[in-house]
């Protein structure tokens, strides 16, 4: 594109909060047709809360009390939840010891003499801990779009924890802006494959990649590309940023992690996803101007 066309490009996103970080980053948004979008903070607001405790063979208080007391040394969003709930509960702080963080699938430490993990079945299945137990509960919630987290005392299943994070209001708008201008819309997640499933559904999203580890996420967007995907990928977090730099357009939302900022092309100032098909169509038109 023209110097001039650039320049409009770019005064047009800073208008709506799109700042673009360069000027192949206008003439790339141009060339997209595949939008890979992260699902926690990203479509969804990222400030999960419980709302379902199931426990089984434990009071809900002994229960609370052990996963906080494991979930107070994670950073991940999904610990703070289960914190403030114990709180909000009146649960006892314990002290965990021997913290352990397993990437993409929860914690494990020793608590009050016991060795609590919470996370997902994966973590379980790594753990040798039986998923049968309060299965048929886990299921029904990642059916309604619930973020599942179990919860093991010395290899037993004791709860399941239901875990909600509100989508984004403009979120199912920037889908069907996308699908309207000819873009293939993809959820990548590191969550259960049901959850992410029904908050598809909830979007109009038809391709989802879900129970990708954060190690992952990046090799899935190299797929895409090698099936011949012009691809931008949004994400907000620390897990998203090698996605979003081998990405053809990164586009981070402006709440996101500095790193997620740093690694993208383009910042969303409004951390509004519709913001993403406005940053398409500004590129589209840039490119347009110099034809
Ligand atoms: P996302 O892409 O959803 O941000 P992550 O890779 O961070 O995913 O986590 C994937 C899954 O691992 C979560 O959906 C959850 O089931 C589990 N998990 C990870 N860390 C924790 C934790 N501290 N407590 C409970 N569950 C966890
Ligand atoms: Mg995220």
């Amino acid at each position: 594109a023209t110097p001039t066309a650039i320049m409009v490009g770019s005064g047009l996103g800073a208008h709506r909060g799109v700042l673009f970080k360069n000027a192949a980053a206008i003439e790339t948004s141009a060339r997209v047709d595949a939008v890979v979008m992260d699902k926690t903070g990203t479509l969804t607001k990222g400030e999960p809360e419980v709302t379902d405790l199931v426990v089984d063979g434990l009071v809900r208080r002994r229960v609370l009390e052990l996963a906080a007391a494991v979930e107070r040394e994670s950073e991940h969003p999904l610990a703070l939840a289960v914190r403030r709930y114990a709180d909000a509960q009146g649960a006892r702080r314990l002290r965990a010891s021997g913290f352990r963080n397993v990437a993409g699938r929860g914690a494990i430490a020793e608590v009050d003499g016991h060795r609590v993990a919470v996370g997902n079945r994966r973590l379980m299945e790594s753990e040798a801990v039986d998923l049968e137990a309060l299965g048929a509960r886990r299921d029904e919630l990642a059916a309604g779009g619930r973020t599942a987290v179990l919860v093991a005392v010395d290899s037993r299943t004791v709860a399941v924890i239901g875990i909600a994070d509100a989508v984004r209001e403009t979120s199912a708008a920037a889908v069907s802006a996308l699908h309207e201008a000819g873009v293939e819309v993809v959820m990548l997640t590191g969550d259960n494959a049901a959850t992410a499933r029904r908050i598809a559904d909830e979007l109009g999203i038809d391709t989802v990649i879900a129970e990708v580890l954060p190690q992952d996420k990046a090799g899935r967007v190299v797929e895409l590309q090698q099936a011949g995907r012009r691809v931008a990928m949004v994400g907000d977090g620390v897990n998203d940023a090698p996605a979003l730099a081998a990405a053809d357009l990164g586009i981070a939302i402006g709440t996101g992690t500095d790193v997620a900022i740093e690694t993208a092309d383009v910042v969303l100032m409004r951390s509004d996803p519709l913001d993403v098909p406005t940053a398409l169509t500004i590129g589209r038109g840039t490119l347009r101007k110099m034809r």
